[in-house]
């Protein structure tokens, strides 16, 4: 069955860049704008797309209820200013961090981290929509107050299948480049127990990330010095999308094209992760 419907998304694909070729009107039907790409592009995407035609005509009963109804909560990092105001790292915790910082700012494109993490959310919330997924920002403006704690208290009241924390990376080594996860260790004090699911969710949308955008690899930082993490009741990652510090990829970052690819890596990741966790 799988096989069959492989062969039939291949072979639908086969026609699909024949029609493409012949008939270029044709490319409506896949929402495609553009037409220069080059064809073994154009093939892999419309795979991508047949292949989602075909599952939700033969699985339909079972593909459709999988992102239905799950909750994903995204957290576009920071805000235009930040609130240097106290609160505990997790709950009971009489170590304190600031409620929100600045975060930083792109070397070369000028563009602060808090617009661009916006940016990606919006795109981010987007994509997992279409995947039929119920998307909860804690911001949609950058001109708000929400502390790490709260934005953390939000994912916890919808009790959100997955908790994602959108930023960006900076060094004062420019050479350093790259994507990364964050989540907690085993041992946290707040949260270890979500460990496992907070590290499968990382993984999955660190490998995404690296596929869709052809960024280097880092890894997942496992650390309880997160707020937001700490305060967390469900599973959670930080995704540091690429370092603002560094030329090539605070240029790349600032374009709605790698934002659009880092959105759809971040999609495929989450999706991946709650697909497994079924
Ligand atoms: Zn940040």
């Amino acid at each position: 069955m799988v096989l069959q419907g492989i062969l039939g998304a291949v072979c639908i694909s086969i026609f699909s860049v024949f029609a493409l070729v012949s008939m270029p009107e044709t490319k409506i039907f896949f929402q495609r704008t553009e037409i220069t790409e080059a064809v073994t592009e154009e093939s892999t995407y419309i795979y991508e797309e047949q292949n989602t035609v075909t599952e939700v005509t033969t699985e339909e009963i079972s593909s459709v209820p999988k992102s239905s109804g799950k909750i994903v909560v995204i957290d576009p990092g920071h805000q235009r200013v930040g609130n240097s105001e106290q609160e505990p790292i997790g709950p009971g915790a009489t170590e304190t961090k600031n409620k929100v910082t600045y975060g930083t700012e792109g070397v070369k494109s000028g563009i602060a981290e808090y617009e661009l993490n916006l940016s990606v959310s919006l795109k981010l919330k987007d994509k997992l929509e279409n995947m039929g997924y119920t998307v909860i920002l804690t911001r949609e403006n950058n001109d708000v107050d929400i502390s790490n704690m709260e934005r953390a208290e939000i994912a916890n009241n919808v009790n959100a299948d997955a908790f994602v924390r959108i930023h960006a990376d900076d060094s004062e080594n420019s050479e350093v480049k790259g994507a990364m996860t964050i989540c907690q260790t085993p041992s946290n004090p707040y949260n270890g127990g979500l460990h496992k699911e907070s590290y499968a969710l990382s993984e999955a949308v660190l490998n995404n990330i690296v596929s869709a955008t052809g960024a280097e690899k880092r890894n997942v930082w496992q650390t309880d010095t997160m707020s937001g993490i700490n305060w967390a009741k469900v599973p959670c990652t930080i995704v540091e999308m690429g370092f603002m510090s560094n030329h090539e990829e605070d240029m790349l970052l600032a374009t709605e094209d790698y934002q659009y690819k880092m959105a759809e890596g971040i999609a495929k990741g989450i999706d991946e992760y709650l697909r497994n966790k079924e």
